[in-house]
């Protein structure tokens, strides 16, 4: 399968380094843009000071590299893209997309956890309370096709769940960077860990708002600890070592359904990366993993 339009993408959120679960998702975006001949790149999507560790984000690229996976352009920062989200709300803003909501947790509870009927509509705001601008949510039964998990449906609440776009706290938010970017860099294939999977008909929503198509998606099933915990910061999965590239890449491989030959265990990283490569089979991924 050739297809050198293929543009994919790997967007770490730096909140703490590359741990196991997250090379898994990175190598499958990596294999799946390489056995096309397509370009592959890195997008560290670092939208919130508050939960980024100042060193996670030198740690998570030199992680990458010293797995060889490197990008077909310089790495993308979105802390220097301020300036396309902003653009972006104010084009959602004007077009009705997109509304202010001064809600406090206390008044959507009040309410069923739904917004009070005159919040998307309102005209004017309070100066002196903080607002979130939040994506105005269509009703609409989203049907849509992932490349390995085949035909998926979902139910989208109109007023349910707006998605914040911009934080109260003046951040912008991953729903709304996330399709910025995935349609500035022109993104044709997104592959990402399966727990992103019930934000894809928003982010279609999203994407048809701001007047582009959206991308096919791939949805990686995540890596479980023994306790059936997702590997992440939280359930304190343990950095890689990035002297073990080798081991590490071929154990990954296996976790994505793959083969490798057991001498590649013990060989150079080009030539398990040039193994994955030329013998990637995405229909060998797990659905359930471990
Ligand atoms: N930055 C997101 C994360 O680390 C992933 C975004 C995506 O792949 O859509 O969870």
């Amino acid at each position: 399968m050739n297809n050198p339009q293929y543009r994919g993408r790997f967007a770490p959120s730096p909140t703490g380094p590359l741990h196991f679960g997250s090379l898994v998702t990175a190598l499958a975006s990596f294999l799946e843009a390489r056995s096309q001949g397509g370009q592959w790149f890195i997008r560290v999507e670092d939208l919130d000071p508050l939960r980024e560790p100042p060193e996670a984000t030198g740690q998570i690229l030199a992680s990458l590299d010293a797995h060889g996976l490197l990008p077909d352009e310089p790495v993308r920062f979105q802390s220097r893209r301020h300036d396309a989200y902003q653009d972006a709300i104010e084009r959602l803003l004007g077009n009705g997309y997109a509304y202010r909501c001064q809600c406090s947790r206390k008044e959507l509870h009040a309410n069923d956890g739904r917004h009070p009927h005159h919040c998307r509509s309102r005209k004017t705001i309070d100066d002196d309370r903080p607002y979130a601008i939040r994506f105005a949510l269509e009703d609409e039964d989203s049907h849509w096709q992932d490349q390995l998990l085949g035909p998926q449906h979902q139910t989208v609440k109109a007023e349910l769940d707006d998605p914040v776009i911009l934080r109260k706290e003046g951040f912008y938010a991953y729903q709304l960077a996330v399709v910025v970017d995935d349609i500035n860099q022109g993104i044709t294939d997104v592959v990402r860990g399966s727990d992103l999977l019930d934000m894809t008909a928003q982010q279609q929503q999203i994407y048809r708002a701001l007047g582009s198509c959206p991308p096919r998606w791939l949805h990686i099933p995540v890596i479980l600890n023994e306790q059936g915990q997702k590997l992440s910061k939280q359930t304190h999965a343990p950095a890689l070592n990035d002297e073990k590239p080798v081991s590490n890449l071929f154990r990954a491989l296996v976790a994505l359904g793959q083969n490798p030959p057991t001498h590649l265990a013990t060989g150079s990283l080009e030539s398990l990366l040039e193994w994955g490569r030329k013998n990637w089979q995405r229909g060998a991924i797990h659905l359930t993993s471990r």
